[in-house]
């Protein structure tokens, strides 16, 4: 069986949660500190190799996925991703990106808590609007900032276990549990 290994990303939150400094991240493994905001929507594209095990071992696999229908190689899966502009003029925009997308991670910052507010109503629009297969990650940045959090881990799984929605924290700065994040939308994506 041959499976789709070409998936479309698409990035939503609020201005300055660091949605561009996410993707620099996973694509160019590098973070600026003053960095321009985005005009519009930028687009990139980052492929990353998932082993046999990976796959085999994810914990949503429901065995549809056997040991037969993966090359021992396992699978290079490519990401086209497009990191939208949080700013309210562009919003309408969106849905042109978030339309076709295999995956939207929705980005707030740890530290802001209108930026759940922001992330939330982005979920709500895509849960009504968006193709009904396009996952859904609620990813909350700059935990590196873990000293002045805003928002608790709590008040998200909350709010994700209502919408059965996959949850993470990361940061940009540091890296931490980046390349994680895109690591398990493949796994989603591929065993779908
Ligand atoms: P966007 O508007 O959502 O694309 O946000 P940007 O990626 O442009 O980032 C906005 C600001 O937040 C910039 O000054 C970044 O350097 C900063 N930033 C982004 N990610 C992080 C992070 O993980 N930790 C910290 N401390 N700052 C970050
Ligand atoms: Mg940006």
């Amino acid at each position: 069986r041959s499976k789709q290994s070409q998936f479309k990303i698409v990035l939503l939150g609020e201005s300055a949660v660091g949605k561009s400094s996410v993707v620099q991240r996973f694509v160019k493994n590098s973070f600026d500190e003053y960095r321009e905001s985005t005009i519009g929507a930028a687009f990139l594209t980052q492929s990353i190799h998932l082993s046999k095990n990976d796959i085999l071992s994810s914990g949503d696999n429901d065995n549809s996925i056997t040991t037969d229908t993966i090359d021992d190689d396992g699978i290079t899966v490519k990401f086209e991703i497009w990191d939208t502009a949080g700013q309210e003029r562009y919003r309408s925009l969106a849905s042109m990106y978030y339309r076709n997308a295999n995956a939207a991670i929705i980005v707030y910052d740890i530290t802001q808590l209108e930026s759940l507010d922001k992330a939330k109503y982005w979920i709500k629009e895509l849960q009504r609007q968006a193709n009904k297969d396009t996952i859904i990650i609620l990813t909350g940045n700059k935990l590196d900032l873990n000293d002045e959090r805003k928002i608790s881990i709590d008040d998200v799984n909350e709010f994700t276990s209502i919408y059965n929605l996959l949850n993470f924290e990361v940061s940009a700065k540091t890296g931490e549990n980046v390349n994680q994040l895109f690591k398990d939308i493949a796994i989603k994506l591929v065993i779908k």
